[in-house]
């Protein structure tokens, strides 16, 4: 089949190396436009790195003399790609508006930037869970008078770890009410350089900028339904999360305390939730996506299961894995979950979710 001609904006950057790494062998996409600030354009990709390639592999020869483009320049990627990934570290609004502009000119855009995640016909897709949300692209498509372009986004990486099991459980008839989450979220997570090492080394930082907020709030968005042309947020479940940084490379781990909406005697047992969890499938799985986990959900039964070191790369860095499963005595249950922040929370994710819209036809 042939491949579809890609571009990565933030190219050069931590999310945006990820990209060029994971499809240098994608079966479906190729790299064939890299564009990143106006420091970066006009250098070839291998000068825009040198000294900051963070990836454990050479550059892909295919990528490293491509020409890197300003991505304020729209116009250059006109008819060297049919869409880009986005994954851009600017202020919200120019992300917002260079985002809308790709669009405007029939270029669709699969982002990790959180700028246009609160547009309310823009999907903030977890494929395994909310896949039908594509359908408010043709109204977002409407409203602004796009052609081909559409904008579609991904989720908060903080909340991977959580809202497959999460939904998980809801599918199968058992709604949840409330939850208590606390992160412990890896250095990668903040970009590069990020965080300086004399904070990190030897310490944890109970805070991160606006992760709070994200977190909170994007589940009820993306448990929500697509209705008149606009996503409508879910009513709950209702969330109350503590984001801490810790001197992890790469993996977000979160500890949650959940309650059930139902009464005691219709609560699930703890050997029917393991179940659900391992059992649980979604159309990723049925159209074989080539990123997709073969298993989104993995549970582990050690007492000291999951960590960061051990489980982040499981199912190729895609899947959740779950552990310390047990009885809350203030909740109903507890447990940890573990995902790869910038693979399924960031440029693998993105790689999914255009796998999705390919599948669904959005790219012909
Ligand atoms: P990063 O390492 O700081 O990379 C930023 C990229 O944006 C670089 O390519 C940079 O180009 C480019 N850029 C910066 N200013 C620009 C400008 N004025 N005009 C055009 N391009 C500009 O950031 P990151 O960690 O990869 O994050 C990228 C995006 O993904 C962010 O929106 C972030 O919130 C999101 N995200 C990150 C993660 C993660 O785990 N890191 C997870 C989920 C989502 P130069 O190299 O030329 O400066």
């Amino acid at each position: 089949m042939e491949k579809i001609p890609v571009g990565v904006l933030g190219a050069t950057g931590m999310v945006g190396q990820r990209y060029i790494y994971l499809l240098a062998n994608h079966p479906r996409f190729e790299v064939t436009y890299t564009a990143a600030s106006s420091r970066s354009a006009g250098k070839t990709y291998e000068e825009a790195v040198e000294g900051r390639w963070h990836i454990g592999s050479d550059i892909p020869d295919g990528v490293r003399r491509l020409i890197v483009q300003d991505a304020n320049d729209v116009s250059a990627a006109k008819g060297k790609c049919r869409f880009v990934f986005s994954a851009l570290e600017m202020d919200k609004d120019s992300i917002k508006k260079l985002e809308e502009a790709y669009a405007a000119d029939d270029i669709p855009v699969v982002s990790n930037a959180s700028a246009n995640r609160w547009t309310d016909n823009v999907p903030m897709l977890i494929p395994e869970i909310n896949p039908d949300h594509t359908d408010v692209i043709a109204a977002q498509k409407k409203h602004h008078g796009w052609n081909k372009g559409f904008i579609a986004v991904k989720p908060n990486c903080s909340l991977q770890s959580y809202m497959t099991p999460v939904f998980a459980l809801q599918k199968a008839g058992f709604p949840v009410k409330r939850m208590i989450v606390s992160t412990m979220q890896a250095v990668s997570g903040a970009g590069y350089p990020g965080v300086p090492s004399f904070d990190m080394i030897d310490n944890i930082v109970p805070y991160i900028g606006g992760e709070e907020e994200k977190t909170e709030k994007e589940c009820l968005k993306i448990l929500g339904q697509v209705k008149d042309g606009k996503i409508e947020n879910a009513s709950g479940p209702l969330v109350a999360a503590h984001c801490n940084r810790v001197p992890v490379i790469d993996g977000h781990t979160a500890c949650v305390s959940l309650e059930f909406d139902l009464p005691d005697d219709k609560k699930p047992s703890l050997e029917q939730i393991e179940k659900i969890w391992t059992s649980f499938r979604a159309l990723p799985q049925e159209l074989k996506l080539p990123s997709a986990p073969v298993q989104p959900i993995y549970v582990r039964h050690e007492a000291n299961r999951p960590q960061p070191a051990r489980d982040r790369d499981t199912d190729k860095g895609m899947a959740v894995t779950v552990g310390r499963l047990r009885e809350c005595p203030v909740f109903d249950i507890r447990f940890v979950a573990l995902s790869h922040n910038t693979k399924r929370g960031a440029a693998l994710g993105g790689i999914l979710n255009a796998e999705l819209l390919d599948a669904q036809g959005f790219f012909d």
